[in-house]
């Protein structure tokens, strides 16, 4: 039998569930301030709770929680990056990143990825499986107790296309913003998208504050398919208006974001018809230095021409930045730590053999 996944109910399906095995409905209060306030990973902790029901939650709930199994922290700026264990067995990886503005936490929204970009090491072996949202939760969740600092900005910038997970996204928001559990802002959740674009509309329509960021990485179909395969399904016109109808429903700026590859979509040309592309549209546009994965032989564009393409959108009155890289001495981004443990796992079993 499947046990209740009780880290993933909202406070009144917590009530309900409690109602229907035979207990007080103000348990539920309880219960959910333990699990999404002092953040708790353990019935015994529970000291408010009897003993006959913290025993019967244990048989009749799963209390989702994830393991670390490892740490690593930057000497450079505090960037933290964990390797977290999921009870099935997988792993994903989370990073924390500290800003002036507040501890901000990039999340997996699955195991692996079937997007298939080019350049990204999520991917590579496909996807395994969705997370749950407790599983995306317990990311944040973990970080803030191990570090005792409160997280205040969230990304779903990590392993997995956030879209195509979308129900238990939206739950895992609609849990994270809830103001009896970790009440982080809205406006302070970044959810980034390689374009899905019903996906884009059916998210405009849901009453929410979050920023869409859009992986744009090309500025006209032709090199965005070369990039992206999700591109053959989507043209960037048809993403673009989805986008346009996400900002005209929720007020909410845009971010593009543009992986720079060197000969790929870096010249002066490409700047100009990315220019042209987003005349008209309410957004900013964030500049990545493609992250090289030794899988693929995509490179870095020099700095020379990082500015260049900054300036000339500068000059066409484009808001744009150049993302930072953080915690450069800890391994790469974008699925790379993970990959890298796995492959060493891999190397290791095989040793046995
Ligand atoms: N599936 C989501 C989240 C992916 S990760 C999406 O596609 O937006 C967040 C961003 O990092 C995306 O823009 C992604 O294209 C980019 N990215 C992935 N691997 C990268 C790499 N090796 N170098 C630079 N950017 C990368």
């Amino acid at each position: 039998m499947n046990k209740t996944d009780i880290k993933s109910l909202d406070l009144q399906e917590l009530t309900e569930y409690l109602e229907s095995i035979g207990e007080k409905p103000f348990r539920a209060k309880q219960i959910y301030d333990w699990i999404h306030v002092k953040l708790v990973s353990d019935y015994d902790e529970m000291s408010n709770l009897s003993k006959t029901l913290r025993e019967k939650l244990k048989d009749e709930t799963e209390l989702i929680n994830l393991g670390v199994i490892e740490e690593r922290i930057s000497a450079v700026d505090g960037t933290r990056k964990y390797l977290f264990g999921l009870s099935d067995g997988n792993i994903i990886e989370s990073v924390l990143m500290k800003y002036k503005h507040g501890n901000s936490v990039c999340i997996s929204s699955q195991v692996g990825c079937r997007m298939g970009c080019r350049f990204c090491a999520s991917t590579l072996d496909g996807l395994e499986r969705n997370l749950k949202p407790s599983e995306m939760l317990d990311q944040i969740y973990r970080i803030q107790k191990i570090t005792g600092e409160r997280v205040s900005n969230v990304v779903v910038m990590g392993s997995g296309e956030p879209l195509d997970n979308y129900d238990n996204l939206l739950r895992f928001i609609r849990l994270l913003t809830d103001d009896n559990g970790l009440h982080i802002s809205q406006r302070n959740i970044t959810v980034s998208t390689c374009g899905l674009v019903p996906k884009i509309r059916a998210l405009a329509g849901e009453n929410l504050q979050i920023t869409l960021a859009l992986s744009l990485h090309a500025p006209n179909d032709q090199v965005r398919r070369e990039l992206m395969p999700i591109a053959r399904t989507y043209e960037l016109k048809d993403v673009l208006e989805a986008c346009q109808e996400y900002f005209e429903k929720t007020g909410r700026r845009l971010t593009f974001e543009y992986s720079l590859v060197k000969g790929v979509n870096d010249n002066l040309q490409e700047a100009r018809a990315l220019a042209d592309l987003l005349k008209g549209h309410q957004g900013h546009v964030n500049l990545i230095p493609v992250n090289p994965i030794k899988e693929r032989d995509y490179v870095q564009s020099d700095k020379k021409a990082i500015q260049s393409f900054k300036e000339y959108l500068e000059r066409k009155g484009i808001n744009v930045t150049v993302r930072r890289e953080m915690g450069r001495d800890i391994s790469g981004a974008c699925g790379q730590l993970r990959r890298g443990f796995l492959s060493s796992e891999m190397k290791e079993s095989e040793g046995k053999v």
